[in-house]
Order: C-alpha cells, then structure tokens, then sequence
C-alpha cells in the first residue's frame, strides 16, 4: 500500500497536493523537495485508526511526508536525501509515558544507583560495590526506588550488613516505595538517626524479634518523604547532567515523550536543571509538566501566583506546561474521608482551573472513594464543560464499570500504570484473587470509549522501562510470575501500544500531533531489537530501542545504526 498525501495542517503545504501528487509519479532526483530521510525495509506499526503496518515513511521538516512501500517511498529520495535500511525490524511511534515522574528522576540520576531491572539482589548489591569504586569516598549511595524484593531470586529486601559490606567506605540510604528504608551506619549517624525520636512525621527505626535496630526505618509515606529529603542533593551540574542522562536513557527504551505529574520532593527550583536543558535545546524527550499544589491549605493562592503568566500550553514542543496535578491540595491527597471543607477547596480550585482552560490530573487510589472526586468534577462540569479540557484520574487500578461509565460521560481520561507488577501480591492478598482478575480493566475501559494512557509512574514506585510495562499490559503477570488479571482484560498487542503511544499523546492534546506513524505527524519513532508484535509475550520486556529518532533527529542509536548517532542531524 502506497499512500503519500500532502501535509494538510502544515500552512506551508497548502495548495501543493496537486503537485505532491503528481511529484510522486515523477522520477526522485527531479522532484523538488525530496525527503530529508527515508527509512525503508522495516516492518512499520503506524498506530492509525485500521492499524496499518507499512514498509517504509518519509521524513521532511521534522514530519512524515509519506507512508508506504520500500519501493514507493525510495522515490522520495534526492541525492541528498539519507536512507536508513532498517532491514526488517520493527518501528513504532516513540513511546509517551503519560504519568512518569521524568524531572524528578532525571535530577539524581547521575548520582543515583539504579536497581531496575536487576534479577537478584547479588547483582543488586553488585551495583552499589561498582558505586562505590566509581564514587568518592564518604559519598552518599542512594537507591531511590525503582524496584521490589519480588523481582529478586532471593525474594528479599537487603540486609544492613549486606550494604556495609558493599560499600564500607560510603554512607548508603536504599528506599522502597514510599514506607521503607534501610541505611548504613554511616548513613544513619549522617541523618543522625538514633532513636525513633530522631525520625520525622511518625516514623520509627525498624527492629528485629530481639528488638536491636535494624537499620532500616518504617514509616507513612510522610515519614519516607521528609527522611529523603534530608539527604543531600545533587549539584546544580549533576541536575542538569543526569536530566540529559536520564532523557537519553528513556530514548534507549524508546520513549520520545512523557508527562511529567510533579511529585513528592519536588518544588518549583527543581525544575531549573530541565529548564536548561531546554534553553540548551538539547531535549530528547517531549515533556508535558503539570503541576502540584505546594502549600498545604494555601493551594489555590500559590497556583494564582505561580501560574498568572503561565497560560495552558505554554511552552513548545519540547517542554510544555498542560496544567494543575497530581495533587492539586495536600488535604485531598491520599484521604479516603475527606471533610467537606476540603472538598469545597477543592471545587474552587478546580473550578478556577476549568476557568482558564487548564488540564487537570488527579492521583487517587481505591474505586471506593473515587466519588469524592468525581462529584467535584461533575460539580464544576455543570458550570464550566470539561470535556475540552481532557482532565484525567491516574491509578485508581480498581474503577469499577460505574465509574469509567461516570469518567466517560465528563469526558474524563484514565491514565495507567503497572503498578500491579510489583504491587499485584499485596492486592491478591488484600482483595482476593477474583477482585484482582479484572485489575486494572482497562479493555472494559476501552470499550467504553474512557481515553487510556499507558505509563509506570516511574521512578520511585516503578521501573520507568516501558516495555517491562507493555508486557505486563499484555500478560497481567506481576514481577515474580503470579498471573493475576484475567484475559478479558488483555488487550491486543496493538491496543495495548496504542495506549502507549496515542492514547498518551491525547492527555497533553498532542494526538494530532504524535503518536502514530501517519503523513503530518511529527517523525518521533523508534526502532525496535526486537518485534513487538511477534514475540513471544515474556520478551517483550526485553525489547529496547536501537534507533529512536525525535522530529526526524536520531537521539540515540545503538549496533548497526550507531554510526547515525555520531552524524546526528
Ligand atoms: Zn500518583
């Protein structure tokens, strides 16, 4: 199939279809714009409405100019044209996380040690040795998540003397999720944690059966937030190092675009370091940011002051603000019973976002107290329609039917996440295993026509690796093998990328932008080790990037295609 259409929203093209058309009849060499890049032979996943996978697409300007066959598209070629013979692999539209906290990660990632992915706690533990050669003496080893004791072989968290021994030299602090951590003794005398005393917000050291210290320190989740903090941060350089670290890491997955939520430990200075970046123009990554209410109880006050000049979508293509989220007031954050007068500061600021146009993202756990949000947002759907807005709940892995009925009548999106493939035991254990074969329901979802975005919620509580998600879309399986959704909430391999990929785009209103491989988007791609369509399912979550290409800009390219990095254009 040969289809080459003119790029009808771009003002640039207007009026040249006829010529387009005729162009494409005419030898290469004489056709006046000829392709930047032509990337032929491959098995190409467009994503578009009938899911076409076609040979080879055009790039020109940053855009796709045409879609087709190998032979069809080698005609757009010019003689300074550049061909990439991806020789049969797989090409995606790049991947978008809809719900990744990316700045906040990107921050340390060039100081952190990094437990994703790892297959046992030896190798684990073999990563904060290495850490420890690498890094100077006396400086702090910090895991900040990212990983469970379920996707070990030992099935266990690390032991205080297991860290000492790693790294004898360094203080080291190893978190898990948002209610354990474990520190060396350095670490502790650092933090100077002695008792439990010395712990914030209610937390307490962790003792064993004879009541000795373990180490490690247990807490609410405000306990684990304000111990983070009081580690030291990273250098300025080391902020704007491990965001361009951390972006060329997510292209090496594939990923040409996220949504950043804002986060615990996130406050407006922080987002110096992906503002310089930006400034730089060395993003590899689209991010659209939202963002967090920061003092609690005076919500509404600081957004007014922080955000008067910031209209909805501000920005470009590259770094773009789309709104209030995921917690837009302390008080609604992770509060099953919340007051009325928490509800009603709520519905003002909610209110004002509908007001000037802002999106809206909100974090919320169980299907069983979602009404305290969903009745603000039909309050404010009265007054002001929030359809157009595209606001958006994320988690809320249990919706029931209702619920995603009640979403889809305000036009309210779902985005998604897996945290079921480390967080699927506890649930099982907690609700049972029928409650979890539906968990999350995101083909009955589908069905009702609720947007979905697919993402990790990455990097505390998740891996930020999307293709350890895409696999768990696909087989419901948490990190040690348990299956646990059922397949009537399987989706397709197709289906399960759109979310991937469209459906994230539509939460930043960028789908008629990205998102799909189809003439007039933007060339965000990426070229797969493996093929996602046919592989067996459990190697899906191997599969990496070996070519990711942003607006037609190859930003990381490995193997065969490495060479292509280095001529970067
Ligand atoms: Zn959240």
């Amino acid at each position: 199939m040969f289809c080459l259409e003119p790029i009808g929203s771009r003002p640039k093209a207007q009026g040249l279809k006829t010529f387009f058309l005729f162009a494409a009849l005419l030898p290469a060499t004489v056709w006046a714009q000829a392709a930047d890049t032509v990337l032929i032979n491959g098995k190409v996943v467009t994503v578009d409405e009938r899911e076409s996978v076609v040979e080879a697409l055009a790039i020109r300007d940053g855009r796709i100019v045409a879609t087709g066959t190998t032979a069809a598209i080698r005609k757009l070629a010019g003689s300074g044209t550049r061909t990439i013979d991806v020789q049969g692999r797989t090409v995606i539209p790049g991947l978008i996380d809809s719900h990744l906290h990316a700045i906040r990660a990107a921050l340390s990632f060039s100081t952190e040690v990094n437990w994703i992915g790892a297959r046992s706690l030896e190798e684990a533990l073999g990563r904060i040795r290495k850490a420890a050669q690498t890094m100077p003496r006396g400086a702090w080893l910090i895991v900040a998540g990212g990983w469970n004791e379920q996707q070990f072989a030992e099935r266990r968290r690390p032991t205080q003397a297991e860290l000492e021994a790693a790294a004898p030299e360094n203080p080291v602090y190893v978190q898990l999720g948002y209610g354990w951590a474990v520190l060396t003794d350095d670490g502790l005398r650092a933090l100077k944690l002695a008792s439990d005393a010395d712990v914030p917000n209610g937390g307490r050291l962790e003792r064993d059966a004879s009541g000795k210290p373990t180490g490690a320190v247990t807490g609410p989740q405000a306990a684990i937030i304000a111990l983070f903090d009081r580690l030291p941060r990273p250098t300025y350089a080391q902020q704007v190092e491990g965001t361009r670290a951390f972006f060329r890491e997510l292209n090496r997955l594939g990923l040409t675009g996220v949504m950043d939520p804002g986060g615990n430990n996130l406050t407006p200075p922080d987002y110096a370091a992906v503002q310089e970046v930006w400034r730089r123009g060395e993003m590899t990554v689209r991010v659209a940011y939202s963002l967090n209410g920061q003092t609690s109880g005076r919500e509404l006050e600081d957004y007014k002051s922080l955000l008067s000049l910031v209209p909805m979508r501000f920005g470009d293509g590259t770094l773009r603000f789309v709104g209030l989220g995921e917690r837009l007031t302390e008080a609604m954050n992770n509060n099953p019973r919340p007051g009325d007068a928490d509800k009603e500061k709520y519905y003002e600021i909610a209110r004002w976002a509908a007001q000037r146009g802002y999106g809206l993202t909100m974090h919320w756990g169980p299907d069983a107290t979602v009404d305290h949000l969903l009745a603000i947002f039909e309050r404010v759907n009265k007054e002001i329609p929030i359809a157009p807005l595209r606001w958006s709940i994320a988690h809320l892995n249990d919706a029931s039917a209702k619920t995603l009925e009640r979403m889809k009548a305000l036009g309210v999106g779902w985005t998604v996440q897996d945290a079921m493939y480390f967080g699927g035991e506890g649930f099982v254990k907690q609700a049972g295993p029928d409650a979890a074969r539906r968990v999350p329901p995101v083909v009955t979802a589908d069905r009702l026509g609720v947007r979905i975005g697919g993402g990790t919620d990455a990097h505390r509580v998740a891996s930020y690796n999307p293709f350890t998600a895409l696999q768990w879309f696909l087989d419901g399986k948490t990190v040690s093998g348990l299956a646990m959704r059922g397949p009537e909430e399987i989706p397709t391999r197709q289906q399960a990328l759109r979310f991937y990929t469209k459906g994230s785009a539509w939460f930043s209103h960028d789908d008629g932008e990205r998102g799909s491989l189809e003439v007039g988007k933007l060339a965000d791609l990426a070229v797969l080790s493996k093929d996602y369509l046919t592989v067996p399912v459990a190697e899906v979550g191997d599969i990496e990037s070996v070519l990711t290409m942003l607006g037609g800009r190859v930003v990381y390219a490995a193997g065969t295609f490495a060479s292509l990095e280095s001529a970067r254009r």
